[in-house]
């Protein structure tokens, strides 16, 4: 979720924060300290467990229980937190306090409106503005704002695109019994989603990457967009069996509809 949407809930998240001190604005990056805030607005434990969702908040008495799903990423795990937290928030201010209000009115779906707010958890706009606000679009920056924050290569993009405006994207490949399958995407509109295939030099071009020890290259990548194959400008990284391609902006769009990406987008 971009535009009015995401920055009223980023200032509902700042404001949470700075109401808690759950992090520490003066440190670089302001890495957030979410059991502090967890406990401070309710929390009284968080559970790792199997589950078969990822995460669950639930009351205990007058205070709250959060379990989360053993089998997630530690990043996946860090921004469920995030999440099941900001659902107790937006629960306990709904009723009388206005930033809550507002944000609710803005979103359509709460699930989304409480990723937008994790991500201004534990990414908070006014921190990546100042930390990236200059910072060309690369995958080197995407990967500084994952590991600053604790989150993934795909929330830190998402967050760069809300909060910086960016439209390029990532795209993932796992290497599985003699193939790259592509099997992650972030940062796309909802219209550009599951219109990339690899094309046949897609593994080719991974492969050569092999040796190189997970840096950066510069590459035309070719790929089968919405069925016709293209070369679009990435930068490649590929470690062991993990590639991922930070795909400049502009380029994943259907050929076959010939009109522009609508300003619209999945948080
Ligand atoms: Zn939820």
């Amino acid at each position: 979720m971009y535009g009015i949407p995401a920055q009223l809930a980023d200032t509902l998240a700042w404001e949470v924060l700075c109401r808690h001190r759950a992090n520490e604005p003066s440190t670089d990056p302001p890495w957030l300290n979410l059991h502090r805030l967890a406990a401070a607005i309710g929390v009284e434990s968080i559970q790792h467990c199997a589950l078969l969702e990822e995460g669950r908040i639930e009351p205990a008495g007058d205070r709250f229980r959060v379990w989360i799903s053993d089998d997630l990423p530690a990043e996946r795990a860090r921004f469920t937190l995030a999440h099941e937290l900001a659902h107790l928030i937006f629960m306990s201010t709904m009723a009388e306090w206005e930033p809550s209000r507002e944000v609710a009115a803005a979103f359509t779906s709460e699930e989304a409106m409480c990723d937008t707010i994790a991500a201004g958890f534990l990414m908070p706009r006014p921190w990546v503005l100042h930390a990236y606000g200059r910072s060309k679009p690369s995958l080197a920056a995407v990967r500084s704002l994952a590991t600053s924050a604790g989150v993934s290569l795909s929330a830190a993009i998402i967050r760069f695109r809300v909060v910086l405006g960016w439209r390029d994207s990532l795209l993932h490949w796992t290497y599985d019994h003699g193939e790259w399958l592509l099997d992650g995407e972030a940062g796309l509109f909802t219209s550009q989603m599951r219109l990339v295939r690899n094309s046949e030099l897609t593994g080719w071009q991974l492969n050569e990457l092999l040796t190189s020890d997970g840096q950066d290259h510069d590459r035309r990548l070719s790929l089968y967009i919405g069925g016709t194959e293209q070369h679009v400008d990435a930068q490649v990284s590929v470690r062991s069996n993990s590639a991922v391609a930070f795909v400049r902006a502009g380029q994943i769009e259907d050929p076959s509809r010939g009109v522009r990406m609508p300003h619209r987008a999945v948080a």
